[in-house]
């Protein structure tokens, strides 16, 4: 089996000062808005930290007889607007404080755009690359197994992320139902369909982030029929985000995973030949022997090509105090979760930067998330052409409202959701009031 080379991320490298961490980073964000908003420190301790963190150690058998442990989180950040949701990462260099990060950041994405969940997020230290069919199933079944008594479709609900994706739903889900007794697709999503996912799903992330583009664009007078484009990451997010985009007329100039980053600034790429290369290597490496396209020598370098629209569609801490002065397009969509830091954003704003941050872009996949949770509850099956108009529907409206307090406050997009998000928290929290 190949070993699978991750590139390092900026934050704690020994290229210069170490960035903050990605839950560091989360909470500068809360606290710009709280300070914004004036909350009291009562409303502040209700909703900052985390309610639960649990840790497990996942003992598996290996193909080879060998007994090996991994390492497990599961975190459920707030619960105050209904159950935490929030999805599963595989990854070597998941750790409590990401996993913290990313449940923080579900808890104010569902109050953006409104849906009655509350922020949850899971993780395994593990590169999937280097395990066989058989140990990935083993693995994803003891994480359930392990953290059974935490999920629910009451309770907390978990999704893909990273490295994970319909089949291991389809184990963790059949691996609740066993231990109940009792069929509970409701318990998670972004499951097959034959299985009770829903339609649409699989796109929804990039979809809600072409509905939040579209928005964007008009607003800054850029059609998108003329616009460039560039895509970090060109997995379920990425390639999507590429494909819809394209349907919409734009030009995809540029596209990376953790196999290299490629360019073909003339003619464009299509998604679809990076996607059929796909089926048959396990990332882009060696892309540019078999489409037009130039190979960057440095794969970071993609996120500085002078185009309309950037979407990282990879991982956090991408865009860092150290190269955002260089990343200068007119619009971010940040399909990722936090690929932009703090600090960054402070000096993309002054570059002119429109950002649609991760809170509100990316919220389309635990829209139709919440969809497919509400189909499976009524044990009912909706058209894509429901999917589809319902997530246009949620996400315009975030958009705006988003928009409009940017507007109101006088704050960038980012600080803008978090108020919404913030208030919405806030305002449930104290009508439920404190138990005992
Ligand atoms: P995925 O595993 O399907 O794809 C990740 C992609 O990023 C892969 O192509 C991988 O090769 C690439 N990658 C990893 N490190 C890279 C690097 N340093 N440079 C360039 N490419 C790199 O994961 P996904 O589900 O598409 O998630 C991507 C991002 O979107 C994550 O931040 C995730 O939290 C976020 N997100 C995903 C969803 C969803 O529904 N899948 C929803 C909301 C947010």
């Amino acid at each position: 089996m190949t070993q699978q080379k991750y590139p390092p991320r900026h934050m704690g490298t020994m290229m210069g000062p170490v960035d903050p961490s990605a839950f560091e980073n989360a909470l500068m964000q809360f606290e710009a808005a709280a300070k914004t908003m004036k909350l009291t420190d009562d409303q502040v301790a209700m909703i900052k930290e985390p309610r639960r963190t649990t840790e497990v150690k996942l003992p598996v058998r290996m193909d080879d007889g060998r007994i090996e442990v991994f390492q497990g989180f599961r975190v459920q950040h707030n619960i105050a607007r209904g159950p935490a949701k929030g999805g599963i990462r595989f990854h070597p260099d998941v750790s409590i404080d990401e996993v913290k990060a990313l449940a923080f950041w579900m808890t104010f994405k569902c109050a953006v755009v409104d849906i009655p969940m509350g922020g949850g997020k899971g993780g395994v230290v593990v590169d999937p690359s280097n395990l066989s069919l058989g140990e990935l199933e083993r693995v994803a079944r003891r994480y359930m197994a392990e953290m059974i008594d935490l999920f629910g479709p009451d309770r907390d609900i978990p999704a893909p992320d990273v490295n994970t994706g319909p089949m291991i739903m389809a184990w963790m889900m059949d691996t609740y139902s066993m231990h109940h007794r009792d069929n509970v697709p409701a318990v998670i999503t972004g499951k097959p369909l034959e299985l009770g996912g829903s339609r649409g799903r699989a796109s929804a992330t990039a979809q809600g982030m072409v509905f939040c583009v579209r928005e964007a664009a008009q607003k800054l007078k850029i059609d998108l029929k003329k616009a460039t484009v560039a895509v970090q990451g060109f997995g379920n997010a990425g390639s999507f985000a590429a494909k819809l985009l394209r349907e919409d007329g734009c030009k995809i100039v540029a596209i990376s995973d953790i196999g290299g980053a490629f360019h073909n600034r003339q003619q464009g790429i299509n998604p679809d030949e990076a996607i059929d290369f796909l089926r048959e290597h396990k990332n882009l490496k060696g892309f540019e022997r078999s489409a037009e396209v130039s190979r960057f020598d440095d794969p970071m370098v993609l996120l500085e090509e002078p185009v309309d629209i950037l979407i990282p569609a990879a991982l956090e801490n991408q865009i860092v105090k150290k190269n955002a002065p260089r990343v200068k397009p007119k619009i971010i969509a940040e399909c990722a979760n936090g690929p932009c830091t703090f600090d960054a954003d402070a000096i993309l704003e002054r570059n002119g930067v429109f950002i649609i941050p991760d809170i509100l872009c990316n919220a389309g996949g635990v829209t139709v998330s919440y969809f497919e949770w509400v189909q499976n509850r009524m044990g009912y099956y909706w058209e894509s052409e429901r999917v589809l108009s319902e997530l246009e529907r949620y996400m315009v409206k975030a958009f705006n409202d988003v928009y409009e307090t940017s507007k109101k406050y006088k704050v960038n997009m980012r600080i803008a959701a978090f108020i919404i998000a913030i208030e919405r928290v806030t305002r449930v929290s104290e009508l439920r009031g404190l138990y005992a």
